[in-house]
């Protein structure tokens, strides 16, 4: 049987959460200019059509809050099989949760979904039960409430550009506050990835979590344990590229998820060892959010590295590896580490190449203290991630960085040239809707 989220919570659906804050023009800072032009076209094209039609979720936030949304999704009351009617180039995606991709030139996509009453992780149940789209489908109110946090439980309507809020998202952007929105013990246990995005809003913005919602993090941060590796590993990667990783990983350990998630860092944290190891995978982190912040291109596997080397530099084996003269352990190493990344299920290519990158510190260590960098050194694929690894540990050690003249300029990616007949081809295959 299909419950919803009414009858588990109905504080939420309380008579005074029936009328959202209606928020006017004039009154916030979100300007049609700062919005995605293709997002525009189809707000626009939906409410013509006489559908509800709102920007929803992380993008009204950004606006907010001064930034450039990555994407802008846009929520509505159409069903799926009408937004595709609407808009020749677009289709349904996927199976139980259906929504809508539109597609635009250059390969943009803007993501269109019918008002839910619930997401995929509230509603297994329903989800296994292949429960008609009358139950799945919502009204707005239904879809704001079954978001993660109050800040991305706002909405934008294009019908008169005010905002609409039914959480009280614009107080905690204004008081700089996160929180779940309902019970947070509730919610996080849920879905307790929950807990990491709360984490993550945290550490990107600067606002504190609300004192209740911290409470629930230390109670269940064990819970994270459950849920799919895959998809928590994906939460974590996406953390360590977001150049706010440091004080993601001081939340994520203050608040007890960090060790849950990452069980090697478990045993070492609360040992004497702990605070030289946290100390350097706080500086490599804070070094690797610069390198992010000027843009650099940073391999999955580097900060993979990132997260090993301070667990790997406390251990006798690998000291023992240290060799006399260049030479790469790379078997070694990959042994040495099997076991730490075996949990996250990373494919092949990562798993070599983060061995790699690990083995190639002793030859740079090797090099930096005879003052000769060989060619098969520094043309390895890898050489330069080891280098800048090897540097940020020197520096964190009080040494100055080394640097290698042999070493030409990172290559810019290639510009893409002008072919006009496949410029020709796309067009014709995916155009403006
Ligand atoms: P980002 O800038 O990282 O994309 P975002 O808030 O847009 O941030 P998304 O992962 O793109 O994050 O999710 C889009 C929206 O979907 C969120 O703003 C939130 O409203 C909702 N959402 C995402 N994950 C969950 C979840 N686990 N539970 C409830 N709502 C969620
Ligand atoms: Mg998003």
């Amino acid at each position: 049987m299909f419950i919803s989220e009414e009858a588990i919570q109905p504080e939420l659906f309380h008579e005074d959460n029936h009328r959202p804050v209606i928020v006017p023009r004039p009154e916030h800072c979100i300007s049609r200019k700062n919005i995605d032009r293709e997002a525009l076209k189809v707000l626009y094209r939906l409410k013509d059509h006489g559908y509800l039609a709102y920007l929803v979720g992380g993008s009204v936030r950004d606006l907010l809050l001064g930034k450039r949304p990555k994407d802008f999704d846009i929520g509505t009351n159409a069903r799926p099989a009408e937004i595709k009617k609407l808009f020749r180039y677009s289709r349904i995606i996927g199976k139980r949760f259906r929504l809508v991709h539109v597609y635009f030139r250059g390969g943009k996509i803007i993501e269109v979904s019918t008002f839910r009453r619930q997401t995929e992780y509230d509603d297994r149940e329903a989800a296994k039960a292949g429960l008609s789209e009358d139950s799945i489908f919502g009204t707005p109110r239904e879809d704001a409430f079954r978001r993660d946090l109050t800040i991305n439980g706002l909405f934008y309507n294009i019908a008169d550009f005010s905002l609409i809020d039914y959480v009280g998202g614009m107080a905690d952007l204004k008081a700089g506050v996160i929180r779940a929105i309902g019970d947070p013990n509730r919610r996080f246990l849920r879905d307790p990835v929950r807990m990491m995005r709360a984490v993550r809003h945290a550490a990107r913005t600067g606002f504190r979590i609300d004192p209740k919602n911290v409470e629930a993090i230390k109670r269940h941060a064990y819970t994270i344990r459950l849920c799919s590796t895959a998809r928590v590993r994906d939460e974590w990667l996406k953390d360590m590229r977001s150049g706010s990783s440091r004080a993601w990983a001081e939340m994520m350990m203050e608040l007890g998820l960090f060790q849950y998630i990452f069980p090697s860092y478990e045993g070492i944290l609360a040992s004497q060892q702990g605070n030289r190891a946290k100390g350097l995978l706080l500086a490599l982190l804070g070094e690797l959010d610069a390198s992010i912040r000027r843009r650099e291109d940073v391999h999955e596997a580097l900060l993979v590295a990132v997260l090993l080397y301070p667990l790997l530099s406390g251990m006798a084996e690998w000291e023992a590896l240290r060799p006399k003269k260049i030479r790469w352990p790379t078997f070694e190493v990959r042994a040495l580490i099997r076991g730490l990344l075996d949990p996250y299920e990373f494919s092949r290519a990562v798993r070599d190449e983060v061995s790699q990158i690990l083995s190639t510190l002793w030859p740079i260590t090797i090099c930096s203290e005879k003052k000769s960098w060989p060619k098969r050194v520094v043309t390895k694929p890898v050489f330069r991630s080891a280098l800048w690894l090897f540097n940020v540990v020197r520096q964190e050690a009080g040494l100055a960085p080394v640097t290698v003249r042999a070493l030409k300029p990172a290559k810019k990616p290639p510009r893409k040239r002008k072919n006009r007949k496949h410029r020709y081809k796309k067009k014709s295959a995916i155009n403006p809707a």
